[in-house]
């Protein structure tokens, strides 16, 4: 049977029609060719068409040819259209003309930068030379470090080992260096908040370091589409980029479908689970022998959907062995076994977290199910284009849970489909950051007086340093005079000293992560669940004067909130817009945070199941807010409790609507609504970064107040529930009987903020 088929007959079905909210066909593309470049060496030639390759598409022919001309470029292009050649041609193109040139390649994680590894040897072992590649990251013996370090031509690692492993050692990297002729930075938009202002320093000592040894590299970056790689590029590169955007790979018809699973109760807004209607859905492709693709949020998503589906699905496909799961955590080769079935066709269905959404190869499916929204459109579009075969129809079917971003997207597929709305945001002089890498920095060359590290005037940050006894001037060049290695110390995922080690007490006492205190509080404390790249961890003990929290995985229904009795100061405001209806603010605060109680909530009905007290000392946090005031004339109509339930409803709404305009993580900010604050003396909601110091999320909420709180108001008042629910404002036993009718209200003046 065929996706067309199984799609009529799912569309015959009464119900599912009735909840779609979206029907939409991506139109077929032609394939455009180009030639191979000129002077493209015979032997590259060869071991191209050897592997059925004859000719390139548009986009590789215009990628190869800017980065043989020496400039730095950035390809955004979907899953699936031949991204890899745009690198591994120009690179290896510089190996065969010069066996000294090298490359770097960065990979966001350790299991991407091993699939790329495989795919350029594929094509160096066609060719026959001798060129070496190798990853080069934390799993690497000690015994085969230095031949890489000598003989390796590509070396592909990530932005974690670069930092430790690579950059203080630069010594030891002379030839790496000295020849460097290219930089890749694969998946770019993984590179935004706090770990992209990390590497976009980590990438300024790494300019520092080949000037030191007289080399020059390009920089050829890979992005999935946001609305901003080229600013998203140069802001990590510092270095002006090019745009290869015109994408030349053909694809056929696709079929993209969203699907909101029923309201149940009305009155609490409660919709069918939507892990069981992507099953359901998922069956019908399976059943019809489509191969298909289910992505989970959560690792306990993934296993529940899979032993669901290949329970029912056991008689009609056989071997249970043919539907598998997919998730970090499993080993390389049984990873490598279900990417290889999947190519093959001999793997049916695979149900996975979002670790295949990223550049693994697995071919083309037929059909992709999206259980939820994945955290970003960018994201979704990845997973969505998990489906789609060269020739041929695809169909891929979004269903959406009752959280409220996905209810927001799903009302909303026109936000979905028109010109991207997210944009990678970084700080690379966020100081706490800039100081670290400035630091590690001394360390690895002398920094001359006056010379600039990024664009942020340093020199008063190393008189602040030279105090704390880090670092000294002497003669024109300040120097690093600490013991330590600076960089050790420092995470790019999170970080900054005093962070919680998370200890995984069934492997071993494994380090699976780590937070900063502040965040810790909420997500750490004892009894909490702690969700970690789809793995959900119970904290059995959080020592907070050792700074460790040790938690084992488990799987339960349930997540875990956090009460934080919030006071906020301003210390400075940025900027305003003031206007008679709702003034929106911007600038630096200090936040005094104790948490509380916890309470324990069952996923999809959201029952209150269980509540704790937590008993750790207040938390102070230094960072920069977005603020929204209600004017003392507005307040006015509204009475002090359903002001306050009002309040309540727009600082939930809010924060996470915001993350559809930031491209963040809802952990990444925190919302305090003051029915008197003290700064403004007025109804005040802030929306803060809890990141010390921020990464610009603030600044550029109060850019794009208006359409952000348009948005939230179209969600609310697309909400079918009465008076609230956990899928907009929050329940109603939280914002009160009037708590949505009073944030619609808010929300709608907010809309009329004037934009910049
Ligand atoms: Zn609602």
């Amino acid at each position: 049977m065929s996706v067309e088929f199984v799609l009529d007959r799912l569309l015959a079905q009464d119900e599912f029609r009735r909840q779609l909210t979206l029907d939409h066909t991506l139109p077929a593309r032609q394939a455009r060719y180009a030639s191979f470049p000129e002077g493209l060496d015979l032997r590259l030639g060869q071991a191209l068409a050897a592997r059925g390759i004859t000719r390139l598409y548009t986009h590789q022919a215009q990628a190869t040819g800017l980065a043989l001309s020496g400039k730095d470029l950035v390809v955004v292009t979907p899953t699936a259209s031949g991204k890899t050649a745009c690198y591994n041609l120009p690179v290896l193109q510089a190996m065969l003309r010069d066996p000294e040139a090298r490359a770097l390649y960065l990979f966001p994680t350790k299991a991407l930068a091993q699939d790329q590894l495989a795919e350029l040897h594929g094509l160096v072992g066609e060719m026959k030379v001798d060129l070496k590649t190798y990853t080069y990251d934390g799993d690497t013996p000690v015994s085969a470090r230095q031949a890489i370090r000598q003989a390796g031509h590509i070396v592909v690692t990530n932005p974690d080992m670069l930092h430790t492993g690579v950059l203080p050692h630069h010594t030891r990297w002379v030839k790496l260096f000295a020849n460097l002729r290219y930089v890749v930075i694969d998946e770019l938009h993984a590179y935004r908040g706090v770990f992209g202002s990390h590497l976009a320093n980590v990438l300024r000592r790494l300019w520092r370091v080949c000037a030191f040894y007289d080399s020059h590299p390009v920089v050829i970056c890979c992005s999935a589409t946001i609305a901003n790689p080229k600013e998203l590029a140069e802001r990590l590169t510092g270095r002006s980029m090019t745009l290869v955007d015109d994408n030349g790979a053909p694809s056929g018809p696709k079929r993209l479908l969203f699907y909101n699973p029923p309201v149940v109760n009305r009155q609490l807004g409660i919709r069918r689970s939507s892990t069981l209607e992507s099953q359901r859905i998922a069956e019908e492709f399976l059943r019809g022998g489509v191969q298909t693709i289910v992505f989970g949020r959560t690792r306990l998503q993934v296993e529940i959907l899979l032993s669901y589906l290949q329970q029912s699905l056991a008689n009609r496909l056989g071997k249970t062995g043919t539907i598998r799961g997919y998730r970090g955590g499993y080993l390389p080769l049984q990873r490598r076994e279900i990417e290889h079935g999947l190519r093959d066709g001999s793997v049916r269905g695979v149900v996975s977290t979002n670790a295949l959404e990223l550049g693994i190869d697995i071919g083309h499916l037929d059909a992709a199910i999206l259980c939820g929204y994945p955290g970003t459109i960018a994201s979704a579009w990845q997973q969505i284009g998990r489906a789609g075969r060269r020739r041929g129809a695809a169909a891929a079917v979004y269903v959406a849970s009752s959280n409220p971003l996905d209810q927001y997207l799903v009302n909303h597929p026109e936000y979905f489909l028109g010109r991207d709305p997210e944009q990678g945001l970084i700080d690379p002089d966020n100081l706490l950051i800039l100081s670290a890498h400035l630091q590690a920095a001394t360390f690895e060359l002398p920094l001359p007086a006056g010379e600039p590290f990024g664009e942020a005037p340093v020199a008063e940050l190393l008189r602040i340093l030279e105090e704390d006894g880090a670092v000294h001037q002497a003669g024109e060049a300040w120097h690093w005079s600490a013991d330590a290695f600076p960089a050790e110390g420092v995470s790019l995922r999170s970080a900054n000293a005093d962070n919680v080690v998370i200890v995984d007490v069934t492997r071993g006492a494994s380090v699976v992560g780590e937070m900063d205190q502040f965040s810790a509080q909420v997500f750490l404390h004892e009894e909490a669940i702690y969700l970690h790249e789809g793995m959900q961890y119970h904290v059995d003990r959080l020592d907070w004067e050792e700074k460790k929290a040790y938690v084992r995985p488990v799987k339960v229904d349930y997540y875990t909130d956090a009460n934080l009795a919030v006071s906020i100061k301003v210390l400075e405001t940025f900027a305003s817009r003031p206007a008679a209806e709702l003034a929106v603010h911007h600038g630096e605060v200090q936040i005094r945070a104790l948490a509380t109680i916890f309470k324990k909530i069952r996923f999809h009905s959201h029952e209150n199941i269980g509540s704790g007290p937590i008993s750790l000392p207040e938390q102070q946090l230094h960072t920069t807010a977005f603020w929204l005031e209600i004017p003392a004339e507005v307040a006015r109509q509204f009475p002090r409790p359903a002001m306050q339930g009002g309040l309540q409803g727009v600082a939930n709404v809010v924060s996470q609507v915001a993350c559809l305009f930031l491209m963040c993580d809802v952990r990444d900010l925190g919302a305090h609504p003051e029915i008197r604050a003290p700064h403004t003396g007025a109804p005040t909601v802030y929306v803060y970064e809890r990141y010390p110091g921020g990464v610009g999320m603030s600044a550029r909420l109060f850019e794009t107040a208006s359409a952000v709180l348009a948005a939230a108001h179209g969600l609310v008042a697309q909400c079918p529930c009465e008076s609230g629910c956990p899928s907009c404002v929050g329940p109603a036993l939280e914002v009160g009987e009037e708590g949505k009718a009073v944030a619609m209200r808010l929300l709608e003046l907010g809309a009329l903020v004037p934009a910049r």
